[in-house]
């Protein structure tokens, strides 16, 4: 596996790899992280692999997606140990630019999806999805991957990156090769996240309610417990768990995150932010109705 830290070397490199795959050129797949990995990451590296004949990684840790009191700073940052765990996946090609590769000085782009961005962690994070939009849309251009892969854990970010290669009729990826992967979760059930790490042990075993709660919310749900109560049951039994606040628990239109009151037949899915100590945890999952 190659690191390349400069848009010149990452623009040879690709074209080796493309190169490399006779015919029409390789398939190239592109897996973007902040780093930190986890199996989640990993999870989506082996799909990756699986349907492309390379796999370019990203590590940027993008300061345009954090807020002014965000954990930019704090965010954990371990990239030799982050490259082998992607070289032993079988990666091609790992993108690490630092901010100043990616955003020269004079950087004057935003760009901004509205609709889908709006509620949820749009709502409580200002800006959040315009640094996520435009940071991705520079990977895509950057990379021109075939495939790109993401994780159903971010649920409005993979809806948000869906919206933007739509409306900017993106070819590389296609809007259809935008592939979300489901929630890789510890044995308890918790969502893999980087951030994970900034639990205590007692946050850390608390946090497990979320999953658990949630899954509860759901299957109540879904056999026709009212939406507004089940919520609201959600919230407070989160509380009770050492949970500090809750940002959103909402049940939503699976495609434009809009919130229902009730169950329709449309796919729906419950999403939540909440606060454990000064940990911010989100989750999501599909509510079938019966
Ligand atoms: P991050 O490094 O947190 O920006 O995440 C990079 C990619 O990995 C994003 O597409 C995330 O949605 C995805 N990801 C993070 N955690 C998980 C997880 N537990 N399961 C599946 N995908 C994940």
């Amino acid at each position: 596996m190659q690191t390349v830290k400069t848009l010149d070397m990452l623009r040879t490199a690709l074209a080796h790899l493309r190169g490399a795959g006779g015919g029409d050129g390789a398939r190239i797949a592109l897996v973007p992280t902040m780093g930190a990995l986890h199996e989640g990451h990993l999870t989506l590296v082996r799909r990756a692999r699986a349907e492309a004949d390379h796999v370019v990684a990203s590590i940027f840790v993008n300061p345009k997606q954090f807020g002014a009191n965000e954990d930019f700073g704090a965010y954990p940052r371990q990239l030799a140990e982050d490259a082998a765990m992607l070289e032993s996946e079988g990666v091609a090609l790992l993108w690490a630019p630092d901010a100043a590769a990616m955003y020269p000085s004079g950087f004057a782009t935003n760009v901004s999806v509205a609709g889908v961005s709006e509620g949820l962690c749009g709502a409580a994070r200002p800006g959040h999805f315009d640094g996520v939009a435009t940071v991705v849309l520079k990977l895509f251009n950057q990379v021109s991957p075939d495939i790109a892969f993401f994780g159903e854990k971010d649920y409005q970010q993979l809806a948000v990156i869906r919206a933007m290669a739509r409306d900017l009729d993106l070819t590389r990826p296609h809007p259809q090769a935008i592939i979300g992967v489901p929630t890789v979760r510890e044995p308890d059930g918790l969502a893999m996240s980087s951030r994970n790490r900034y639990l205590s042990p007692g946050e850390r075993a608390a946090a497990a309610a979320l999953p658990r709660a949630m899954r509860q919310a759901v299957a109540d749900m879904e056999s026709g417990t009212e939406v507004a109560g089940t919520l609201a049951g959600l919230e407070s039994e989160l509380l009770a768990a050492g949970f500090s606040s809750i940002d959103y628990a909402v049940l939503a239109d699976a495609a434009s995150l809009e919130p229902l009151a009730s169950l329709g037949k449309q796919p729906t899915r419950l999403l939540v932010a909440a606060r454990i100590g000064g940990t911010r945890l989100i989750d999501n999952m599909a509510v079938v109705p019966r």
